[in-house]
């Protein structure tokens, strides 16, 4: 699945992304269109299109995207002053890419 999916080949090392993190279940990476000072991506490795299509066999993707946000706050050095963690759901809620990722921003200052 996902033979065209831009974050499958991302996740999948197929290109030449920096990745902050990399865990089994996920990578993380600089949004290329940031709005904050911190905007990252937080993609799992498995194709999941969208929230909706999220099924039961997928938490501990969930849990392990979370996780990842916890400690990429402490690492950009915005878990104190706060951030936002955001998933845009289908074309209405910006939904541009349709592989799972959740928006990591922040980094105004507080
Ligand atoms: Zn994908």
């Amino acid at each position: 699945m996902g033979d065209d999916c831009l974050f499958c080949k991302i996740a999948g090392g197929e290109t030449d992304t920096d990745f902050l993190m990399e865990t089994d279940d996920v990578v993380v990476f600089r949004d290329i269109n940031p709005i904050a000072p911190v905007h990252l991506l937080l993609v799992p490795k498995r194709h999941i299109r969208s929230v909706n299509d999220l099924t039961e066999e997928d938490s501990p993707v969930l849990s392990a995207l979370l996780f990842a946000a916890r400690d990429m706050a402490v690492q950009m050095g915005v878990d104190a002053t706060g951030y936002k963690l955001i998933f845009n759901v289908e074309k209405g809620g910006g939904q541009e890419i349709f592989h799972l990722h959740m928006h990591m921003i922040g980094g105004w200052e507080s």
